[in-house]
């Protein structure tokens, strides 16, 4: 519901692939990253010249999600485990953004941009939609998976933000939609789970991140690297920790954002 005349007046979207990195690692792309901090973050500059963090509205009562998980797995089982891995990747950047999520149930819904509209307003089943696509098959195909020339990327993840000036002529900006694609093609590529070695999991944190405002980060050690490596331990870093703090809760609430962007 719009209580007061709220004016969108900026629209920005950013969708960044993640690869398998069975291969050499790709040239880092971002050179302040590799120097050191380890988490990339994006500001908006107002026509007034204010930086606002993009970012969603931590005190939302919950940033809905739904899942497509029709191409995740051959079995009803197979299909179950990777819908219990993305609530589990959601309740960790929940737990380090201070960002509510809240599941909203499976849905058969894919990201897609149309030639009339953008993915952002064809989202009906939640705020941010995670669909495992088939790009063989044009029912299960989304067009936000790109084919680089050597291949489709294992996923792909983003958001849409809106801007606009509250009563006072303020500017106030918010994420209020985000979408996670994730390439069946290579299911067989990603061990279930979040434990040892190339893991479902950690490519679930990583696109999530992206949904969330993260970008991409030069130092390998990091989840939002843009090469998925085997690890260790498929969990969020202490670069990706950083960065998850710096879109959450401590920056406080957006006002006006509820209705900027009617929840889902
Ligand atoms: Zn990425």
């Amino acid at each position: 519901m719009v209580s007061r005349a709220v004016r969108p007046v900026a629209l920005m979207v950013i969708a960044v692939a993640a690869t398998l990195g069975l291969s050499a690692p790709l040239t880092p792309n971002n050179a302040a990253d590799a120097a050191g901090d380890g988490y990339d973050v994006g500001n908006w500059t107002d026509p007034n010249g204010k930086d606002h963090r993009i970012r969603w509205n931590p005190c939302q009562p919950a940033v809905t999600y739904a899942v497509n998980s029709r191409q995740s797995g051959n079995t009803s089982a197979a299909r179950a485990a990777a819908v219990a891995d993305v609530k589990a990747a959601f309740r960790r950047v929940s737990n380090r953004t201070g960002i509510p999520f809240s599941y909203s149930g499976r849905t058969t819904e894919i990201p897609r941009n149309s030639s009339k509209e953008s993915w952002s307003s064809r989202q009906k089943a939640a705020e941010i939609v995670v669909s495992w696509v088939n790009q063989s098959r044009p029912k299960f195909r989304s067009n936000l998976l790109t084919n680089s020339g050597s291949g489709y990327a294992s996923g792909v993840g983003g958001w849409m933000m809106r801007a606009w000036t509250d009563a006072g002529g303020k500017w106030q900006a918010a994420i209020g939609r985000g979408f996670v694609v994730l390439n069946a093609g290579h299911n067989n590529l990603y061990q279930p789970g979040f434990g040892k070695g190339t893991t479902r999991g950690a490519l679930l944190l990583h696109e999530i991140g992206h949904a969330v405002g993260l970008g991409h980060v030069g130092t390998t050690k990091e989840i939002m690297y843009p090469t998925m490596l085997s690890r260790e331990h498929s969990r969020y870093k202490s670069g990706d920790q950083t960065g998850l703090k710096r879109v959450g809760r401590p920056l406080g609430c957006i006002p006006g954002a509820s209705d900027a962007w009617p929840q889902i």
